[in-house]
């Protein structure tokens, strides 16, 4: 490709980076893309939901809760570990964001809460209905992928509007000239070329697919004790080169949630498990009252707290017989309803593929040997906690006694649950323009960082009250900075 010019390049065709070409080009600037992998989307093609609050959905449904109560319920969550200002935008622009999709052609199925159960158990004790689930493509029950409706119809939005995408190209370093961003070196399959702009969006998605970088910034070993979505190409490029371009550093954190390994093959598993049964540690200790289960962050925080940061969940035959007769005590929207209707086949590929992380014995000795964990502990932790199921009350952590299920009659289960991760989040500091700022808060004129490579907006951990804030924030980030670019563009 011979070098470029043009009026804004985005660095990444992801979700943030999307919603930043649309909103600039629609400001009527000229707007190259570059995307790394051939296809737009990233991570978002494999998620549900946006959040946002004060929609005609939530109106419909009288849920009235405005951006400025959601600002500061979400203020006090993360005790004021973020940019007020940044997150007051965020949460004022986020009704008026589903209008804008909606106008390009973006359908919704309505709201979800996060889980379908009751007030207990739900996450942070409520969980408000702020997740817009996209109709997925060609219609049929929502699930995981189908917010791909939602970027395919970005995708052709940011082509009506000129938005060049160059596929297959990767976004290498930012050009700074006398103190200003003035365009990216790139690379595409013939070489190396320039794309000189005079305002610079980086979206690169954050390090979900750098195993190194993880350990380095977090300590956890994927594979080991962290099973994180790994989506291709998301190496931290465009922190890497935000901060060589000097950009200051925000807080990073993995958008950490709980899961068996490989959970997209034993995915009935992955919810069947999943419920407030006996759940104890490599110690053979329960840890926590398991009725929070649903709350994937908590749980997952409680997991990562426990020796060799894993959890296993445990089901006698009897708490099977009686999930798959009645249900399951715990649904959520992601793993679906069906997750006990293939109990026995699901048991049987785990066996003969030879799943580690599947346990099935028919004493409860041989599934503590099986598990790795002392036998003599285990025995009395099931003891102890079979004797509370006959009191009817939960001496230990309190766990709503509807979920005081004895475990007694063999065969015996247990799933092995570790510390999950959407991806990372944070990286690159920016202010409420979506400005980067050095570590001095200074702006760097022209470069501007969205998505999850600037999302240090959750203090230390997901937000789970207010679900789909993630591809809110990069959906909202990225709609601001387009429109503050185009701005910054006019008053040169
Ligand atoms: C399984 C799963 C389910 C999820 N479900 C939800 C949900 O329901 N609700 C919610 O709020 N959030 C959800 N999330 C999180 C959300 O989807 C992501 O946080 C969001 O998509 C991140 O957007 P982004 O623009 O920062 O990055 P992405 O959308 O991931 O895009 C990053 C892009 O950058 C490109 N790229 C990387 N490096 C370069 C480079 N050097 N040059 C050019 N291009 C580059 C990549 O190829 C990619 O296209 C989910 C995530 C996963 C993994």
């Amino acid at each position: 490709m011979e070098n470029r010019t043009c009026d804004v390049v985005v660095v990444a065709a992801g979700l943030s980076g999307l919603a930043a070409s649309i909103a600039a080009a629609e400001e009527g600037k000229s707007v190259i893309t570059l995307e790394k992998s051939n296809v737009t989307g990233g991570a978002a093609n494999m998620g549900m939901s946006p959040l946002a609050i004060g929609t005609h959905y939530q109106r419909d449904a009288n849920f009235n809760m405005t951006p400025a109560e959601a600002w500061r319920k979400h203020m006090n969550f993360i005790h004021w570990q973020g940019d007020a200002r940044l997150i007051k935008k965020y949460y004022e622009k986020t009704a008026s964001t589903i209008e804008w999709l909606e106008d390009m052609g973006v359908e919704f199925c309505g709201l979800i809460t996060a889980y379908a159960v009751g007030e207990n158990e739900r996450a942070y004790a409520t969980a408000y209905p702020t997740a817009h689930c996209v109709k997925p493509e060609g219609g049929g029950a929502p699930g995981p992928r189908c917010a791909g409706a939602m970027t395919k119809r970005m995708t052709e939005r940011a082509k009506e509007l000129g938005v060049e995408i160059l596929f297959e190209t990767v976004g290498d370093s930012i050009i700074m000239e006398d103190g200003k961003a003035v365009g990216v070196k790139a690379k595409d399959k013939d070489g190396e070329f320039e794309v000189r702009a005079n305002a610079v969006i980086i979206a690169t998605g954050g390090f979900g697919d750098n195993p190194e970088l993880i350990k380095e910034r977090f300590g956890y070993e994927w594979g080991k004790d962290l099973f994180s979505f790994r989506i291709p190409g998301m190496k931290g490029d465009g922190i890497r080169m935000a901060w060589e371009a000097g950009a200051g550093h925000s807080k990073m954190m993995m958008e950490l949630m709980y899961q068996c390994p490989d959970n997209m093959t034993v995915w009935n598993f992955d919810g069947a498990f999943r419920q407030p049964v006996f759940w104890v540690n490599k110690r053979g200790e329960r840890f926590m009252n398991e009725d929070m289960a649903p709350n994937s962050t908590f749980t997952g925080n409680a997991i990562v707290n426990q020796p060799e940061n894993v959890a296993f969940s445990i089901m006698d035959q009897k708490i099977v017989n009686t999930y798959r007769k009645k249900g399951p005590d715990l649904l959520d929207h992601v793993h679906g309803h069906a997750i006990f209707d293939n109990w026995e086949a699901d048991v049987e590929q785990a066996l003969s593929s030879g799943y580690k992380y599947f346990h099935k014995a028919d004493t409860l000795e041989e599934l503590a040997e099986s598990m790795g964990v002392p036998v003599d502990t285990f025995l009395e932790s099931v003891e102890e906690y079979n004797d509370m199921c006959d009191e009817g009350w939960d001496d230990l952590f309190e766990k709503d006694r509807r979920y005081l299920y004895k475990v007694a009659k063999g065969p015996f289960y247990a799933l092995e649950f570790y510390a999950g991760a959407y991806g990372t989040l944070g990286g690159v500091k920016v202010n409420h323009k979506l400005e980067v700022e050095t570590d001095e808060f200074k702006v760097i004129p022209g470069l501007y960082c969205v998505g999850t490579d600037a999302c240090a907006i959750y203090g230390d951990c997901y937000p789970f009250t207010f679900a789909g804030n993630t591809m809110a924030f990069c959906l909202n980030s990225g709609r601001m900075a387009g429109e503050n670019a185009a701005e910054y563009i006019d008053e040169l």
